[in-house]
């Protein structure tokens, strides 16, 4: 999608601003004498800038105002080394919240709606961000946090809570435990904004049968404001994001290039307006594409295909590159398994060769070796390995209530 004047105008304000502040990235667009941009081709010349990067610039090396403007920060939690700390200021927050309301409005839901908030409140911006928008929507926030889900589920109950925001996993467990407890006749709930990840169709479509619910992705990430840049509409066709906050590119992860709209790649989001940490071009490292043409809808929002997987997540066995979303798929084939799954690699050293073990999920009426066997013949013919595989019962795998990893590589260990 190419850059419009606007944006351009609005991308050369946030550098002007960026070099002045002579934060960690004024001083690098200076020793590389990047002083304006005026054009799609300026633009591209800006080099992409890594999360690797933010965590060099620990702890507030990226900020771009005075502290007497900062109101807030929050903090990306790596699972390797340093956090990243995010500064903003009011404004910052004040549009974060508008953005999010949008949202809120674009998936169907008014200041009647009662949100019921599961997501961690904190450093991390999950919490805060579904509450903020909801409060500037005008409905009622139920600020539950993560966990203690007899408390969720009787507050559900009790509060009548007709919008649920989960991970997609905890929006799993609540359903699950819906069914076991043969609940649903007693709960209200309408909708489930949950918060994008790569999940497979089956998730969704048990979630969203159990609770008799639609179901909207959201889209966000902590070092581009946090969750609340984009959501489905209730067409269902793609994220709208919001394109008056930010600028969106899809790149080929290997070679940096643009790639053309409908071809899948990495997201590069640039901010056009933030003022506490400003990023122009930003690597996601999340997978997904743009969808050509307008919505159907009406809204002249572009949009986003839901995330694909991220580009970090893919691993390599027998010299073959995988992604978690091809796993999904083939479980999805298998009668009887659940979307939740776990893969481990590790070397055997003797044979110099590596190992996948894989543990799946299956309801209890399936037969466990059939089902193993199953697995095992797909992947062979599907993906040319041959992984180990056991099979356990459902709700063996633990449901988390960030995001899930399932690809646990020993091999290095
Ligand atoms: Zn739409």
């Amino acid at each position: 999608m190419q850059i419009s004047e606007k944006q351009l105008a609005l991308v050369n304000d946030r550098l002007q601003a960026i070099l002045k502040s002579e934060n960690y990235f004024g001083r690098m667009y200076r020793e590389m004498g990047i002083t304006e941009i005026k054009t799609p081709d300026d633009f591209k010349k800006l080099p992409f800038i890594d999360k690797a990067e933010l965590r060099n610039a620990y702890p507030l090396g990226i900020q771009a105002v005075p502290d007497s403007e900062i109101v807030r920060i929050h903090s990306s939690s790596g699972t390797t080394g340093k956090p990243v700390i995010i500064p903003y200021t009011a404004k910052d927050v004040d549009d974060w919240a508008t953005m999010f309301a949008r949202c809120y409005e674009t998936a169907g839901i008014t200041k009647e709606d009662r949100i019921q908030i599961t997501p961690g409140y904190g450093l991390w911006t999950a919490g805060i961000g579904f509450q903020a928008g909801c409060e500037k929507l005008g409905a009622m926030a139920i600020p539950m946090g993560p966990g203690n889900t007899e408390k969720q589920l009787s507050m559900m109950q009790d509060l009548k809570s007709t919008v649920i925001c989960a991970t997609s996993s905890y929006a799993l467990l609540l359903a699950e435990e819906i069914n076991k407890r043969g609940l649903k006749e007693n709960i209200c709930l309408k909708k489930g904004v949950i918060g994008s990840e790569r999940w497979s169709e089956k998730k969704r479509e048990y979630i969203a049968n159990e609770l008799g619910i639609e179901l909207y992705d959201i889209y966000g990430l902590t070092e581009i404001y946090g969750p609340g840049i984009g959501v489905n509409c209730s067409l269902q066709t793609g994220m709208h994001i919001w394109d008056d906050y930010l600028y969106t590119e899809i790149i080929d992860p290997v070679t940096g290039e643009n790639v053309p709209d409908g071809e899948e790649g990495e997201i590069v989001i640039t901010t056009l307006v933030k003022e506490g940490a400003p990023l122009l071009r930003f690597r996601t490292h999340d997978l997904s594409r743009i969808i050509p043409g307008e919505c159907p809808c009406g809204s002249r929002y572009p949009r986003l295909d839901i995330i694909k997987g991220r580009s970090d997540d893919m691993f390599k066995v027998h010299g073959v590159n995988m992604f978690p979303s091809q796993v999904e798929e083939l479980l999805g084939t298998v009668d009887g398994v659940s979307s939740e799954y776990k893969i481990d690699i590790a070397h055997d050293d003797e044979k110099n060769r590596d190992i996948i073990l894989l543990t799946v999920e299956a309801e209890g009426r399936v037969n466990f070796d059939k089902t193993g066997e199953a697995i095992r013949n797909a992947f062979k013919s599907k993906m040319s390995v041959t992984p180990k595989v056991v099979v356990v019962s459902l709700g063996t795998l633990p449901r988390s209530e960030k995001k899930t990893k399932r690809v646990f590589d020993h091999r290095d260990e």
